[in-house]
């Protein structure tokens, strides 16, 4: 009760002195933002158990990086070389970003902000086409091409979400919770919410904690965190995140609703998602959010509805689940 008398006395005065209010938290939120030496990537340090990536969702192409290249060369032992070509197997990397995830990863960072949560948040500036964040390990040549301005800007994004992940540990009794934000064009129309199952698993109905990126969420919650039952609630139970955007009007897989995509597109998690969640161990758990086209595309205003929805969505799953 406190509480809410709290939050309406907040907005009532939000209210009032709204224009002041609003410069204040633009001056701030400019003056503690952190940019790289080359000023590709934008790191907005939080105080909530929360980062948010938005790795696809820059524009800029600055001439001195090389434009990626959409097919390479597969070497016998399996890599890729990219700056050659050849007549026999291929690799193939995807260029093309998320348009508008970065400004709707702004607008959920702002509407989490005014509910009390700011989460950190990094953003890449620099469009898909030069430097891919959301590769790695294996794939790693696929996001930078051998280019060696392309891997300090990549190495940038991934020092400031270690940066932001550490903080949040620091200060969250070593718990948190990534969210990885992107777009597709998948023809079903819904938001996709990827903990690293795949498409395999979920039509099957099956739900390994272990193989998952809430692997340290589902430990916390059950006894017997190898039990697939465990993780199911988290995926597709009434309260599970897809759940819960679903309830604002969105089609989304998984959720209660659609617990499966069956034949539809799905992505399950790239690299972002597999680094930074708990799939090895720990207490920070992470989760890829594919926005569908229809929202991507949409209005200013349609967007920044979603923006508002999914930044609530958050915050009732956090504070559900130990990262609030
Ligand atoms: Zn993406």
């Amino acid at each position: 009760m406190r509480l809410t008398i709290l939050r309406v006395v907040t907005k009532e005065k939000l209210k009032m002195f709204c224009p002041i209010v609003l410069l204040l938290i633009v001056a701030l939120s400019t003056a503690s933002d952190r940019w790289d030496p080359d000023g590709q990537v934008q790191y907005s340090p939080g105080s909530a158990c929360i980062v948010l990536s938005a790795p696809h969702g820059g524009r800029q192409r600055p001439d001195w990086i090389s434009d990626r290249r959409a097919v390479g060369c597969e070497t016998a032992d399996g890599d890729c070389r990219w700056n050659a070509t050849c007549p026999g197997s291929s690799c193939r990397a995807l260029l093309y970003g998320d348009p508008n995830t970065r400004e709707i990863a702004t607008a959920v960072r702002d509407y989490l902000t005014e509910d009390g949560l700011r989460p950190h948040l990094i953003a890449n500036h620099m469009d898909r086409m030069k430097m891919d964040p959301n590769r790695g390990g294996p794939t790693l040549s696929e996001g930078i091409q051998c280019d060696p301005a392309a891997k300090r800007v990549y190495d940038s994004y991934h020092g400031f979400v270690r940066q932001a992940v550490d903080a949040v540990r620091r200060s969250c009794r070593g718990r948190g919770l990534l969210l990885d934000i992107h777009g597709q064009h998948h023809p079903q129309n819904w938001t996709e919410i990827g903990y690293l199952l795949r498409k395999s698993q979920l039509n099957s109905g099956q739900y390994p904690a272990a193989s998952t990126s809430i692997r340290g969420l589902v430990g916390r919650s059950s006894r017997d965190s190898a039990s697939s039952l465990s993780a199911r609630k988290f995926i597709i139970g009434d309260r599970s995140f897809g759940s819960l955007l679903n309830s604002f009007g969105y089609r989304v897989v998984p959720s209660a609703s659609v617990p499966a995509p069956e034949t539809g597109g799905y992505y399950s998690g790239g690299f972002i998602t597999r680094q930074y969640g708990s799939l090895t161990g720990g207490e920070f758990d992470s989760m890829q959010v594919e926005i569908t086209q229809a929202v991507m595309y949409a209005s200013e205003a349609e967007r920044d509805r979603f923006s508002r929805h999914l930044a609530a969505t958050i915050g009732l799953f956090a504070r559900a689940n130990g990262y609030a």
